[in-house]
């Protein structure tokens, strides 16, 4: 029996911190709580009649949202938090840090991610900004999972590494890997942006 756990218990769990918090207390509390991109992808699901269990254990962890008598785990990943190669932002405070949180990150979703396939499972890993700029195309896309049609494979790279590439911190050096293939790499050069990427409202 598929258990449905909507979204209305976690309500609660906002505004709870009257004490001022630090970035990266901000930022923890935003991962792991049931970011907005996770309930609009919930509310797309079951709107297709689609039921599932929220935050549910897998072979390999626990997904955002599991299908599991359709052995499929489906992560909405934050693009700052998962490396999205179009959205991250290298801090400049506390580098080591960060750099660390980044290459953890990353190597964990990759390790996850080739435990679940190796037991049978699909896996349907989504940047936040997927989820935002169309909801309707990855909830399509999970049903078509679910239905059992896997999409060709096709490198999904991520940011593992960040560094100042230049004196003037105008460049940066950034090492990309693929998710499905972690001993695929490239490494990049780009300017350096601090252009946030923002959900619509
Ligand atoms: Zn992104």
């Amino acid at each position: 029996v598929t258990v449905a756990i909507g979204w209305l218990p976690t309500l609660a769990l906002w505004k709870v911190a009257a004490v001022p918090l630090s970035r990266s207390q901000q930022m923890a509390r935003i991962k792991g709580r049931d970011t907005s991109a996770e309930k609009l992808l919930r509310h797309h699901l079951w709107k297709r009649g689609l039921r599932y269990r929220v935050n549910a254990r897998t072979p390999a962890g626990r997904g955002d949202v599991v299908f599991t008598s359709g052995r499929l785990a489906v992560f909405v990943d934050g693009c700052f938090w998962h490396g999205c190669p179009d959205h991250y932002v290298r801090p400049r405070s506390r580098t080591d840090f960060w750099s660390a949180k980044l290459a953890g990150n990353v190597a964990r979703d990759c390790a996850q991610t080739s435990v679940l396939q190796a037991a049978g499972w699909s896996i349907c890993r989504l940047w936040e900004h997927e989820v935002f700029e169309n909801p309707d195309g990855v909830a399509e896309r999970v049903v078509g999972l679910l239905r059992g049609r896997e999409p060709a494979p096709s490198p999904a790279w991520r940011v593992a590494e960040a560094h100042a590439e230049d004196i003037a911190d105008a460049f940066e050096r950034w090492l990309l890997v693929d998710l499905y293939d972690p001993e695929a790499k490239k490494t990049i050069i780009r300017r350096r942006t601090t252009r946030k990427w923002r959900a619509q409202a």
